[in-house]
């Protein structure tokens, strides 16, 4: 088994105590950190320098729909929207109806390959197309696997078009979840994935909720991340959302909410009670104008909370950023997000709301060698221990990404990505693309 040595690196564990390690050893062996210390001195097939860098754990971006990226820079002629139910309406479902399987494939070939160009190096994936249903998740893992990362996959199941169409998107989760338990991979993980509680029955969320009971996987479901979402389940069922899954059952520590903008106090507490978490999304929410998510009360209650990007900029660090900031403008109040939390909710909190914890999401031996090695350069200030979580999110950029490891394999080396070449990522863009967009309306010749 390779055995990598990173040396004299300030290594931002992550850990219980989140300590931060000056002049600092880390050996990789195989998939595993099997040491972290100070002048370690087991043989090792790779020295990497670490001077002048910080080490952290790979960022998770705990929400995202790898599909996304294949609208960038599309030139779509709609009428501007006004909600969020329009922008579903005249954007997305348009989009994820004309999906074949191909396109799922290279997505996520693309959307991974600027992943971890950036540091992310797991992501939870929930993909949607009433199109493409049996066997996307393979089409995604393929992909996925190609670029060396960890994925958490789904397929959003959804009623929107029609009750059969949501018992498929269910089925081809379980379907994908046994197959992983058949044959289980290091890298990837199933989930259950329910769209919204406006495009589904009570029947679909509890049948959902009973198979993650039988078969156990992680949940996610979005939830009032419009105010759409509100109004359909006050009108319907006389209860706002999170009231409604709560009385449905679904609620339980294996549940990842996505957004949770629109919630009020009252249901906050529900969230607390049950043990869900929230997948955080602001720079898809800003993008979307839906609002801001109650980030400063789900923490004074204790509701754990990630960090995604919703398929919307693949950059953790852009990511981390805008969740820093964005609640201090909201509130008014600097004092309402520390550096420290957000980096938190971008490692170890994305690890342990997908039950990973144990497995990634900070550097401790034992655990699997999931790694970003930021280097500034130049390094205009020196970073101190007291300051580094500061430093990453007030200076660090995309640039400074210099190493990336997955599970133990590098898979950027001197700030290139060497575990696929981007000639390979184009050639699959190029084969589907033109395609899917002329479906859309639009020439590209
Ligand atoms: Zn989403």
């Amino acid at each position: 088994m390779l055995r990598t040595l990173i040396k004299n690196a300030i290594i931002v564990t992550m850990d219980p105590q989140r300590r931060i390690l000056k002049n600092t050893d880390l050996l990789i062996d195989g998939s595993t950190i099997s040491a972290v210390g100070s002048n370690l001195k087991e043989s090792a097939d790779k020295v990497v320098d670490g001077t002048g860098r910080m080490v952290l754990p790979g960022f998770i971006c705990g929400h995202t729909h790898l599909y996304g990226i294949m609208l960038r820079g599309a030139p779509l002629d709609i009428k501007p929207t006004t909600d969020f139910l329009q922008i579903l309406d005249r954007i997305w479902w348009k989009v994820d109806s004309a999906f074949v399987n191909e396109d799922a494939y290279a997505s996520a070939l693309a959307s991974c390959y600027e992943f971890i160009r950036s540091g992310t190096t797991c992501f939870a994936d929930t993909y949607s197309g009433p199109g493409s249903i049996e066997g996307v998740l393979d089409a995604i893992a393929k992909g996925v696997t190609e670029v060396g990362m960890r994925g958490i996959l789904a397929f959003e199941a959804t009623e929107r078009n029609s009750k059969s169409e949501g018992a498929r998107g269910l089925k081809e989760n379980v379907r994908f979840i046994k197959k992983l338990q058949q044959e289980p991979n290091d890298l990837l993980t199933g989930m259950y994935s329910l769209h919204a509680s406006f495009t589904l029955s009570d029947e679909l969320i509890q049948k959902t909720r009973e198979q993650a009971d039988k078969l156990p996987s992680p949940l996610t479901i979005h939830t009032s991340e419009g105010l759409i979402d509100v109004y359909h389940n006050i009108e319907r069922y006389d209860k706002r959302t999170v009231e409604r899954l709560f009385d449905l059952g679904v609620l339980g520590s294996d549940v990842v909410l996505a957004h949770c903008v629109h919630v009020n106090h009252d249901e906050l507490q529900l969230i607390k009670g049950s043990g869900a978490t929230v997948a955080h999304n602001p720079m898809s929410n800003m993008n979307n104008a839906v609002g801001v998510t109650p980030v400063k009360e789900m923490y004074e209650l204790g509701i754990p909370v990630c960090l995604g990007n919703d398929g919307f900029i693949f950059d953790a660090i852009e990511n981390i950023r805008t969740a820093y900031l964005i609640h201090k403008v909201h509130h008014l109040d600097t004092r309402v997000t520390t550096p420290q939390q957000i980096i938190e909710m971008a490692t170890i909190n994305g690890a342990q709301v997908y039950g990973l914890g144990e497995k990634i999401g900070s550097i401790e031996t034992g655990k699997q060698a999931d790694l970003v090695m930021l280097h500034p350069n130049p390094k205009v200030t020196p970073i101190l221990p007291e300051g580094v979580y500061g430093y990453i999110v007030y200076g660090c950029t995309a640039h400074d990404v210099e190493q990336v490891f997955v599970n133990g394999k590098q898979v950027v080396e001197n700030h290139k990505v060497v575990s696929v070449k981007a000639n390979v990522v184009e050639k699959a863009l190029e084969r589907v693309v033109p395609k899917l967009w002329e479906k859309l309306g639009i020439t590209t010749e």
